[in-house]
Parts: C-alpha cells; sequence; structure tokens
C-alpha cells in the first residue's frame, strides 16, 4: 500500500477508484492535417456574412499548403465562383506570368488565396464587415501554411492585413510583418491590367520579394 493510500485510509476516503488506463479519454491530439481537414469543412459551409446567398461556391485557396511563398489577393471573381480556384481569370494569367518572372510556378512551393473566400456580386469591392467576418479564416490558413514570405496584392489584401488604410503606394518597397511574418506589399494584377505603367513598379516588388526570401 501506497503512503498516500494508507493517509487515505486514515481519513476514511477508501476504497480509492481509479480508472484504467484504457479507459481515460485523452484530448485528440492537434495536427495541421485535422486543422485543414476542418478549415476545408468551415469555409465551404461559412454563412458569416450576405454573400452566402450569391456565391456558387467558396474559394479557399490553391497550392503548397507547407509554402514557403504565401500570395493574397481580394476575392474570388467570375471565373474563381464558377471553377473554385483563386485566380483563373484574366488577372490570374498575369499573376502566372509574374510567378514564372521570378522562378515560381503556382504547382509548387507556392499558396495562393483571397482575403475574401466567396464572390462579392459584379465584383463590387469587398465590405467592411465581409472583410471582418472572412478574417478569421485567412488568420487560420495563415497560421497554417506558416509561409516564410507574404505578398499582399492590391489595397484590400494590404490594408487588412496590415490594419492599416495608407495606399499600396506608400506601403510597397519595403518590409512589414504580419503576425511575426515578413509581408511585402503590391499591385494587384487585375489593377495592372488596366494601368500597364504601373507593371515596371511590380516587377521592382518581385524582385525586392525574391531578394527578401533569398535572406530569410
Ligand atoms: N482577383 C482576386 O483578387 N482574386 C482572384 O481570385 C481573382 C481575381
Amino acid at each position: 500500500m501506497t503512503r498516500r493510500h494508507e493517509i487515505l485510509r486514515e481519513m476514511g476516503l477508501t476504497p480509492v477508484w481509479r480508472l484504467r488506463n484504457a479507459e481515460v479519454s485523452q484530448p485528440e491530439p492537434f495536427t495541421p492535417e485535422k486543422a485543414w481537414t476542418e478549415l476545408k469543412q468551415v469555409v465551404p459551409a461559412c454563412t458569416a456574412c450576405g454573400l452566402h446567398k450569391t456565391r456558387t461556391q467558396t474559394v479557399l485557396g490553391v497550392g503548397d499548403e507547407q509554402a514557403d511563398w504565401l500570395f493574397i489577393g481580394e476575392a474570388p471573381g467570375a471565373e474563381e465562383d464558377r471553377l473554385g480556384e483563386p485566380f483563373v481569370g484574366q488577372a490570374g494569367k498575369l499573376l502566372d506570368n509574374m510567378l514564372a518572372a521570378i522562378g515560381l510556378d503556382r504547382a509548387e512551393n507556392v499558396y495562393i488565396c483571397n482575403v475574401l473566400k466567396c464572390r462579392p456580386p459584379g465584383n463590387r469591392n469587398p465590405e467592411a464587415e465581409e472583410v471582418a467576418k472572412c478574417t478569421p479564416h485567412l488568420t487560420k490558413q495563415i497560421a497554417l501554411i506558416q509561409p516564410k514570405l507574404i505578398i499582399a496584392m492590391g489595397r484590400f489584401a494590404a490594408q487588412t492585413l496590415l490594419n492599416s488604410d495608407a495606399t499600396i503606394a506608400s506601403l510597397r518597397g519595403r518590409l512589414h510583418q504580419y503576425a511575426g511574418l515578413p509581408l511585402i506589399v503590391t499591385y494587384h494584377p487585375a489593377y495592372l491590367l488596366r494601368n500597364l505603367p504601373d507593371k515596371s513598379k511590380a516587377w521592382e516588388d518581385l524582385v525586392f520579394a525574391r531578394k527578401t526570401m533569398q535572406g530569410l
């Protein structure tokens, strides 16, 4: 009999009932795989904002879930809403070319997603409430990917992630931090399609990003 048992017996607190090891229920260990599975169930079922009423489907993201590079845009457009994959329309073609210009491919070591997981009707700008309701999904996604570098493409991604209302022009060209992860701001590919002269600035941002990544 153990000393603890003896004391309990003297106090009139025996017999001591104990669960057998096999009966002790252990909490399920957290794994990134489980968290991804949960996110992939939670996002398509999300009704947190009004966009669920008009979407065809949610668009979570595409690519390597352990990528070093994370590119974040604004919201799915018509093609993305139809196909369930981000950046598959005209802006996506430009993004693919931008990736190729710095030796990247969306199929390898790159993950691409948006701030919003649902398409705003008519491709209107996201509303503040939609961004606020959708941000927890993005936050989880970033925490699971743990990229080495985030590229925020366009005003909505940059302002949401940096909690700022500054312009792209004032945010680009320097290294920011999001939750301890390095973040670089550049123009949105859809903006570049309409403003060709700014393509050279986006190229500068990509060169800066590639150099930054080499030092990480
Ligand atoms: N624009 C975005 O911001 N995201 C897409 O997925 C497509 C166009």
